[in-house]
């Protein structure tokens, strides 16, 4: 087991497979970002390593995130070896959906069992808008072939911003019930510099979208916790929930369960924070060593920090962009 300095176990590790993206959302990435040379990113092989020394460790849930992790060549390998390890109960996958239209089926068959996609917008024109570059229809026949791969959760992620896509919410809950799926609202959060537009100005926090829905229907408060920021309603008379992930509004460090790994290999312990530990030093120091990136991990245990605050208004103290950290 993992348990750090302040009693809290860790069960829960997201891997970033890349740092490339076919989308370049404005929230996400500056327009001209540029991306990491390829010896300094992880390899497939190493990913999966990483992934077992994890789940010997008593991680018992892996989420593959990126950057957009179905753009990675032969990335199914990596899916297939992680869906492998005996002691791992649940794989699952962060994708923008783009690539789901051919990949779905391959995913499921080696073992995803959940996914999340992201959908800022049903309309065309805007969400090309969001993402400078996405494809709405692609993404809608990516999601078709989710639903027919048979994962046994698919849950739907919106970044809400203000003048943007706030007043799609409804429209976006509408689309996740008449597929059966939940759907969450995230914050934006202060992640890189990006100058696409002031972050503080496009804020819309979760409590302004839950004021929205309830115009329309009816949210019972679940119990069920991730042990991360999201907080989840049961939508009366559908089969969906809504969550809200609000790291701004609601302080949800004191559960928190996870950590993250890089591209790079850099062990992140919170994702507010600098605080980390270099993995791709001991994966490629000492290849096959097991047992010393197993001491490594744990020791870095005694660094997790108790929690981390966002401010808007000032500039990002986290310099990294989300497609770096996975998310
Ligand atoms: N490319 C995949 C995708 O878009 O789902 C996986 C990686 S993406 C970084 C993971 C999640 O982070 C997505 O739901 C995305 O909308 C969200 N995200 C990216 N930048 C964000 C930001 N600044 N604040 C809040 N969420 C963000
Ligand atoms: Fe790509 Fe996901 Fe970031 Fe959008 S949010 S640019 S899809 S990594």
């Amino acid at each position: 087991m993992l348990i750090d300095r302040f009693g809290r176990s860790v069960t829960y590790v997201r891997l970033s497979v890349t740092d490339r993206c076919d989308f370049r959302c404005v929230y996400c990435m500056s327009e001209k970002m540029t991306f990491l040379p390829r010896a300094q990113i992880l390899t497939l092989e190493e990913i999966a390593f990483i992934a077992r020394a994890f789940s010997e460790l008593g991680v018992y849930k892996i989420r593959l995130t990126g950057g957009e992790p179905l753009v990675r060549e032969n990335v199914i390998w990596l899916f297939r070896e992680i869906g492998q390890l005996p002691q791992l109960r649940e794989m699952v996958l962060t994708t923008n959906g783009s690539q789901l239209e051919r990949m779905a089926t391959g995913l499921r068959a080696a073992g995803v069992r959940r996914i999340n996609i992201s959908l800022d917008s049903l309309d065309p024109e805007r969400f090309r808008q969001i993402t400078r570059v996405g494809d709405l229809n692609k993404v809608l026949r990516g999601i078709a072939a989710a639903q027919a791969a048979g994962f046994e959760k698919i849950k739907l992620n919106s970044v809400i911003l203000k003048n943007r896509n706030h007043d799609e919410v409804c429209d976006l809950v509408n689309f996740a019930i008449d597929r059966g799926m939940d759907i969450s609202f995230i914050e934006e959060m202060p992640l890189g510099i990006i100058n696409e537009h002031d972050r503080a100005e496009a804020y819309y926090s979760s409590d302004e979208i839950k004021h929205d829905l309830e115009q329309r229907y009816t949210l019972i408060a679940t119990t069920e916790t991730t042990g991360g920021p999201s907080r989840y309603y049961r939508v009366t008379g559908t089969n969906s929930r809504v969550g809200f992930i609000s790291p701004h509004s609601h302080n949800f460090c004191a559960s928190c369960n996870r950590v993250r790994v890089t591209t790079e290999g850099r062990l992140l312990l919170c994702l507010g924070q600098e605080h980390s530990v270099d993995l791709r030093r001991v994966v490629r120091g000492y290849p096959r060593d097991l047992d010393r990136l197993k001491r490594t991990i744990a020791e870095a245990m005694a660094i997790k920090p108790k929690g981390h605050e966002f401010n808007l208004k000032e500039q990002p103290v986290i310099l990294r962009h989300m497609s770096v950290t996975g998310g």
